[in-house]
């Protein structure tokens, strides 16, 4: 084993039984989001959504983690009491299966990055619009192998090329970026 780091995990926890499907909290990542900060509220832009299915009184928010260029090969159903929910309601990967967490004009995904901004934020702010404490907020230290922490996740930029790279090619997007220079 090489050497343990010490890092620092932001965790937003969800307590299903106290969400009851108000959705402040996707309004509330659509506005800080929004470019400029405030100045709309799309949820649609949100990084959060509260995926619903009144027949089965099922409200479960799920915020977007990572980008999939490919939907998963199969589905699994989980039974929680009496009720059946699928696999997808838990799942917060940007694949195109779902419409969620695909920017509405552009298409290109759209990442939960935990609110980080200059000041920081004391709690992400679905966590803060959130008044039944559905979502709560803790930090908590953990030790990992130096060389896994230093392996940067991807930023929102790189994700959004990726992307494009997947829905169009390289060749494509170099000659569009080659005539957006000359243009
Ligand atoms: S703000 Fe809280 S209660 Fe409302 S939908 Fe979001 S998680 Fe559920
Ligand atoms: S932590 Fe921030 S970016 Fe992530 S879903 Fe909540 S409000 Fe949106």
């Amino acid at each position: 084993m090489g050497e343990l780091v010490k890092k620092k995990v932001k965790v937003i926890k969800v307590n299903l039984g106290k969400c009851n499907g108000c959705r402040y909290c996707e309004i509330a990542c659509a506005a800080f989001h929004a470019n400029p900060r405030y100045s709309s509220i799309n949820p649609a832009r949100s990084r959060i959504r509260v995926v619903t299915d009144i027949y089965n009184d099922e409200l479960v928010p799920i915020r977007a983690t990572d980008y999939s260029k490919a939907e998963c090969d199969g589905r699994r159903v989980y039974t929680v009491g009496d009720k059946e929910y699928s696999e997808c309601s838990f799942c917060g990967t940007i694949c195109p299966a779902r419409d969620l967490f695909h920017e509405p004009d552009s298409g290109l995904p759209l990442k939960c990055d935990l609110c980080e901004s200059d000041p920081p934020q004391e709690e992400p702010l679905c966590v803060q619009a959130c008044a039944r404490d559905a979502l709560t907020y803790e930090e908590k230290e953990v030790l990992v192998e130096a060389e896994d922490e230093a392996q940067v996740r991807p930023a929102e930029m790189e994700l959004g090329l990726r992307s494009l790279i997947d829905k169009y090619g390289v060749a494509a997007l170099t000659d569009t970026f080659a005539r957006m220079k000359k243009g």
